[in-house]
Formats: C-alpha cells, sequence, structure tokens
C-alpha cells in the first residue's frame, strides 16, 4: 500500500502511484535510455538523492563553483515530501509539510527560490475525545482542558531541562549517555502518566512526531529530538514539537513542501529518466548500487550510469544507505548505525470535501482522541479554504493493525472517527486517499528513523562523519530539527560545507 485510493464506491482498492509500481512499469516498458549502454560521467562531486538534504547541497555546491551529478532513484524529486493535486491547481500533501519558529534554513531556501508560506487553520476549538467524552477546547494555546492530560504535557515540558543537558552535537557523549539509551519514552511515561486517558493522549502525540510506539524510542534518543527542536540562539523544547502556533506545524507552504524541490532541481537542470539528457545535473530513474573510492577518487554506480567524482555525499534515509554496496567497506560502527536506525510509520489518511464544514461550527479540525484510530487531525485544506481537506496521522504499532483491515474498513475506521470529531458531514468525503511511507521502496518509512535500544551511545559518533571521500547527509544526521524538513536542508549544507574543505585540500 503506498497509495491508495477509495473513493465513490466503497471498498474500491486502486494503487495509482508509488514507487514500487513505477519500478515494475518501468520494468515491463524499459525507456530508451535506460535499456541502452551505460551513461558515464565525471564531476567534482556526486550526491545521491535529489531530496531536500542532496539538492540543497548539489545548490551549494554548484554556488561555489563545482561541477556537480545528483543521481536519484524515483523518477521525480522532493523524496519524503510529495504533492497531491485535489482540485484545479489545489493540492494536498502526502509527507512533510509544516514548518514554524526557529526553521530558519527551509524557510531561507523556500524564500530563495520564491515559495511562500501561509498559516495552518488554527482558529475556533479543538476537540478532545478522552474515556468516551467528547469535549472542546481553544486552538491556542492548544492545551487540552481535561487536567490528567494537561498535567502529562506539562510533565512533557519538563523533559526541556534533560535535553538541554544532552545537546545536539553530540549527544552521545551526554552525562548518562548509556544509561539513558537503554531507558524508553514508554518507561518514563509509566512512571510519570498513571492515568490511562493521559497516556493515550500523550502517545497518540509521539505517534505523530515519530511514526513510532514511546516502547520503542530510547530517552537519549527522544532528549536529543527534544534539543534539536530550535536553534543555536532558541534551545530547543519539547512545546515545539507538539504545537501549532509558536510550533513546528505553524504554517505550510503556498502550492505544497515538494514545489522548493522541484524548483530546485529545474534551476540545477533535472531529467526524471533520460541519463543522456543535455543541461542536466539531476537525474532520476537512477538507483545507486555501489560507491567504491581509492586514492584517487570516487565512482558510485546507479542503474544505467556511473559517475567518477572527487567526492560523494550519501543523503538517503539511514535504512536505504545501509543497502548500498561500499567499497572499501564502511567501518563496522557506521554499519552498526546504519543499521541500527529504524524507520517510523506514519500513513497520512486524507478526506476531501467540497467546503471546509467543521470551520462554520467554529472547529479548527485539529483532533485528538486516547482511543481512535485517527487520534490526530489537522485542516489540510489549501489557502484559499476550499475544498475543505481533514487528515488524520496514524502510526505506531496503531498504524501496523488498522494497515492490516481491508481498504474498506480502514477507510471506515477513519471516516467513522472524523465523524465522531466534526460531525456527520464528515462521512461523505468527494474523494479518500492514504499514503503509506512504509511500502514506498525508497522511503522505507518516515518521517524519520530513530535509533535502536544503545545503538546512539555506542555508535552515534558515525552519524555526521564521513567515510574517506564519502560524506553522509539527510535530516537524520542533522543537528538541528532531526528529522524535520529544516533538518535535511542544514544537513545538506553542512555536508557541502565538509566537501568544500576537502575539495580545497586536495
Ligand atoms: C508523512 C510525513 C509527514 C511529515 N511531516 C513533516 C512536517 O510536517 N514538517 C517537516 O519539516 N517534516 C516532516 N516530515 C519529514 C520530512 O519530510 C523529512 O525530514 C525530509 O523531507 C527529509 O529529507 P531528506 O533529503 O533528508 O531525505 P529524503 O526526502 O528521504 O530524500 C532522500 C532521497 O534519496 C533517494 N534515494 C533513496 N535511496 C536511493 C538510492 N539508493 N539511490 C539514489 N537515490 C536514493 C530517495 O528517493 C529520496 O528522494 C514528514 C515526512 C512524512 C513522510
Amino acid at each position: 500500500m503506498a497509495k491508495v485510493e477509495s473513493g465513490i464506491q466503497l471498498g474500491r482498492r486502486e494503487f495509482i502511484g508509488g514507487a514500487a509500481v513505477g519500478a515494475a512499469v518501468i520494468a515491463a516498458n524499459p525507456k530508451p535510455a535506460l535499456a541502452a549502454a551505460r551513461v558515464s560521467k565525471k564531476a567534482d562531486v556526486v550526491i545521491v538523492g535529489a531530496g531536500l538534504a542532496g539538492l540543497t547541497a548539489a545548490r551549494r555546491l554548484v554556488a561555489a563553483g563545482r561541477s556537480v551529478i545528483v543521481l536519484e532513484a524515483r523518477d521525480r524529486v522532493g523524496g519524503r515530501t510529495l504533492n497531491e493535486p485535489i482540485s484545479g491547481s489545489a493540492i494536498t500533501e502526502l509527507g512533510g509539510e509544516y514548518v514554524g519558529p526557529t526553521q530558519d534554513r527551509i524557510l531561507a531556501l523556500a524564500a530563495e527560490v520564491n515559495v511562500g508560506t501561509f498559516p495552518v487553520y488554527n482558529t475556533g476549538s479543538n476537540v478532545l475525545i478522552a474515556e468516551g467524552q467528547r469535549s472542546l477546547y481553544p486552538s491556542v494555546p492548544g492545551l487540552p482542558n481535561k487536567r490528567d492530560i494537561a498535567v502529562a504535557i506539562i510533565k512533557g515540558l519538563g523533559l526541556n531541562k534533560e535535553a538541554a543537558k544532552v545537546g545536539v552535537k553530540s549527544p552521545w557523549k551526554a552525562p548518562n549517555a548509556a544509561a539513558l539509551d537503554r531507558q524508553t519514552l514508554g518507561d518514563w511515561m509509566n512512571a510519570n502518566i498513571p492515568e490511562l486517558d493521559a497516556k493515550r493522549v500523550f502517545e497518540a502525540a509521539i505517534h505523530s512526531i515519530w511514526g513510532a510506539d514511546a516502547a520503542n524510542l530510547t530517552m537519549l534518543y527522544v532528549l536529543f529530538y527534544i534539543a534539536s527542536a530550535g536553534d543555536k540562539t532558541n534551545p530547543g523544547n519539547f512545546n515545539r514539537l507538539i504545537s501549532v502556533k509558536g510550533g513546528s506545524q505553524q504554517d505550510r507552504f503556498i502550492g505544497g513542501s515538494q514545489v522548493i524541490s522541484e524548483r530546485v532541481a529545474d534551476q540545477l537542470g533535472w531529467s526524471a529518466s533520460n541519463h543522456r539528457a543535455k543541461g542536466v545535473r539531476v537525474f532520476g530513474s537512477a538507483p545507486v548500487r555501489k560507491i567504491s573510492q581509492s586514492s584517487t577518487g570516487v565512482r558510485v554506480i546507479a542503474d544505467g550510469i556511473t559517475v567518477d567524482a572527487k567526492q560523494a555525499i550519501v543523503t538517503t534515509p539511514p535504512a536505504l544507505a545501509a543497502k548500498i554496496s561500499f567499497s572499501p567497506k564502511l567501518p563496522a560502527g557506521k554499519a552498526a548505525l546504519l543499521k541500527g536506525m529504524e524507520p517510523g510509520n506514519l500513513t497520512k489518511a486524507e478526506a476531501i470535501y467540497e467546503t471546509p464544514f467543521w470551520r462554520l461550527d467554529g472547529l479548527s479540525g485539529q483532533a485528538v482522541s486516547d482511543l481512535d484510530i485517527a487520534s490526530v487531525t489537522f485542516d489540510n485544506s489549501p489557502p484559499s479554504g476550499g475544498p475543505g481537506v481533514l487528515f488524520a496521522f496514524i502510526g505506531g504499532t496503531l498504524g501496523d493493525n488498522w494497515t492490516k483491515l481491508s481498504a474498506a474498513d480502514r477507510r471506515t475506521a477513519v471516516l467513522e472517527n472524523f465523524a465522531r470529531y466534526f460531525g456527520p458531514a464528515a462521512l461523505e468525503p468527494t474523494r479518500y486517499f492514504e499514503h503509506s511511507w512504509s511500502d514506498e521502496k525508497w522511503s522505507g518509512g518516515c518521517p524519520v528513523a530513530h535509533t535502536k535500544r544503545g545503538v546512539l551511545s555506542k555508535y552515534g559518533k558515525y552519524l555526521r562523519t564521513a567515510h574517506g571521500r564519502v560524506h553522509f547527509a539527510g535530516t537524520e544526521t542533522s543537528d538541528y530539527w532531526v528529522g524535520y524538513m529544516d533538518g535535511a536542508v542544514r544537513s545538506g549544507e553542512r555536508a557541502a560545507s565538509e566537501v568544500k574543505k576537502a575539495l580545497r585540500r586536495r
């Protein structure tokens, strides 16, 4: 299930996209360029992956006068960001979309390619379902008015102090790093949040942030992540991770986040599948299989195209970097780190309506629930306000179980939840679809990969360390805003600086 759409006919299950399907089509009907002899290219730098990290690095290096080739496995750019057209020029987003204060680097990149922002709809009341009761609370400040739940969130904010001790530069060197890497956020919740409904609401927020259960997130990793939710002058804090106003869900990009990557790729020169195209630096349909290096250079071998360069940058999600064959081999610690980073599992289930009808009832479209499948929702309507779009994050074990249902049952479960929050009109969308990133071959999950127990303290030092001529970027390697688009851009900037220095030395 990469993207499943069940629309007018309940139960109709239609695959309308996805990397796996795309790959099958290419295999059945090889494009002339792919079927032809292997293309060979030379550049100063070869970059693996045309998501925000790879494209940022490429843009920086080209601006510095370096020749660059980017090899992208898919026939599109943007990686974990993806626009879905919904009507006319209106789109909704299936992957990363929100931005907020201190996410300065993605905002700067967007401004450079003329992509503006608009505020997320955050007016009126949010819905809380707890212990079977529906209640409303103001969307600003957005703190549920049930006491035990509010207290749980305030206790979560208490983690900020511990996060500051762990920091963003080298969390593996934090005092008690090994002990913190044995404890989980689940242990912390059991000790600090006794009430079941508060625990479940807290867990719903955790699913939306990491696509993983609290029991699978170590405290060292969680504290690092909280510390990273800021910038050099504004220490990271948990509140930014969960908030709309003043937080990481505050704004969206006009035209959708994927447009940023598309514009950068267009400026660099982009071809979805023609490896012989002229004036192109970013080549799609080029999954990288092998990277070998010697004292004189690095050779990157992708399907249909080989690039010889002086330096390379790998920007794929960690689990996919682990699948590339490196010669000489990666240091054992780096290999263990990549294998020890588990992708989250987060699906967006989206329903389109003629209008955002909930707004007329004074509802923001945001809901959180202690039991339901669609336990966190947002109003994802375009800036014009129409059509109306509601989406739910469905993640962690809850998401695994929901995925096992039939398409019709999944749709019914989500829409019934929407109706419980926003009224019966929610049962009749004009369109309904889901996007599972775990089924996307070239993402393998989302929104971010977390380190398994014991991995960050033991192998974290390999996170950003180059392997000879091969450098590593991608949101997972960032210092600030790990797991976010901003982190991806920051990591691309860091890798570009490393490569510029290395090129000057050689
Ligand atoms: C459902 C969802 C919701 C999210 N919500 C938000 C949000 O609201 N705000 C936010 O800031 N972030 C959010 N994120 C996270 C954000 O999208 C990512 O952090 C960011 O896009 C990662 O960028 P990247 O360049 O590091 O990696 P990617 O986007 O994963 O780019 C890596 C690229 O490498 C390519 N690749 C992989 N393997 C190979 C190979 N072997 N050869 C060649 N190419 C390869 C991939 O196709 C991909 O294009 C969300 C993500 C998802 C999926």
